[in-house]
């Protein structure tokens, strides 16, 4: 019989997460989540939601439950085949709380203090910056390390993250002998970072996202309020130079880039014309899954069933990493 934590021969294994910190927003969807539900097929896939990372900002029980549903909700009508993928909820497996634990005392502080998450906060003035987000990268690794994943497809903001991982995970097989694998990021060049509609990193948390699953009305006024210059309507425009363009291309066809650039560059075409255009183009993409939502939604206990079963595929990996990290350390007599 294989033993449970065996790969697959002829498959990567890969791993990633998003934490339910707020709506998910295109920024997730062409950086991250797109990719997981494409990748599905060729991968022996690992996602899950990144509960336990929440909590260094959610404070709030109801909101935390409900951003859980939320998320879960989305990827399942983005096209997260529970047959497919093991979708499971981060809380749900305590390995990853517990060897968090074994991989902070091989993790150099001075490298934590170098992470973006933690940096940022420190930068913005943050007040009180919890030791959790200082740690964020460490249970990161343990995510991981944890599904000795291969590849971790991710936008561009995690992968210091994931090598971070790396680096704790050669340190710890160094000391205590093979154990981890080390990961990979795998990072799309062309959606590596998505801008918000205010022209920096599109997140959850600053205000500037254009969400997935937005109402119709909602979702106008996101893409309405992207920012623009103030050449006028009548004036020619540069497409290179605007966040609206950028928006379409990433939802296009090279020929409609190429139809749209030509609009710009003509003048007696505005931004406000071109919003119109990106919504339509937006509406298109994301109609099937908005519809698939709206049905999905009726059943939040099938979501709750998936994630629950799940969670006892995710158990057999990461409890067998946890009994061979156990014993290596020595903590198994
Ligand atoms: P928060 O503001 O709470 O950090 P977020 O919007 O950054 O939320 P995360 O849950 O941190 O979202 O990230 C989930 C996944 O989406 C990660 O793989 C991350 O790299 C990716 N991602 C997030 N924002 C972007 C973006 N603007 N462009 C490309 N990928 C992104
Ligand atoms: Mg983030």
């Amino acid at each position: 019989m294989q033993a449970p934590s065996a790969k697959s021969q002829n498959k990567k294994r890969i791993l990633s997460g998003v934490k339910p910190t707020g709506k998910a927003h295109i920024g997730n969807y062409l950086g991250a989540m797109k990719n997981h539900v494409a990748m599905q097929d060729e991968f022996e896939s690992y996602i899950f939601i990144a509960d336990l990372h929440s909590l260094t900002s959610v404070k709030n029980k109801k909101e935390l439950q409900q951003l859980i549903i939320d998320l879960a909700l989305d990827y399942l009508a983005l096209g997260i085949n529970p047959d497919k993928t093991v979708f499971f909820r981060q809380s749900d497996i305590p390995e990853h709380a517990e060897l968090t634990w074994i991989l902070n005392c091989v993790t150099p502080m001075s490298m934590l203090e170098l992470a973006h998450a933690y940096k940022d906060s420190k930068a913005r003035g943050d007040k009180e910056i919890n030791a959790g987000l200082f740690d964020y990268p460490v249970l990161m690794a343990a995510d991981i390390l944890a599904y000795e994943a291969d590849l971790v497809p991710v936008g561009k903001d995690q992968k210091q993250h994931v090598e971070i991982a790396r680096d704790i995970a050669g340190k710890f097989n160094r000391i205590y002998g093979e154990v981890f694998t080390i990961p990979e990021p795998y990072i799309p060049e062309e959606v590596a970072v998505i801008p918000g509609t205010d022209g920096q990193k599109m997140s959850k948390s600053y205000g500037n996202a254009i969400e997935i699953f937005a109402p119709d009305k909602e979702l106008k006024k996101q893409v309405m309020g992207i920012v623009t210059d103030s050449t006028p309507l009548e004036q020619p425009k540069n497409p290179d130079e605007d966040l609206v363009f950028k928006f379409y291309s990433y939802l296009s066809t090279a020929e409609e880039k190429k139809s749209l650039a030509e609009k710009y560059r003509a003048g007696g075409f505005g931004y406000g014309d071109a919003k119109k255009l990106l919504l339509e183009k937006l509406m298109d993409e994301l109609k099937p899954y908005r519809e698939e939502r709206e049905k999905l939604k009726q059943n939040t206990g099938y979501v709750t069933d998936v994630l629950k079963k799940g969670a006892d595929k995710a158990k057999l990996i990461a409890s067998a990493t946890k009994a061979e990290v156990w014993e290596k350390v020595g903590l198994n007599i």
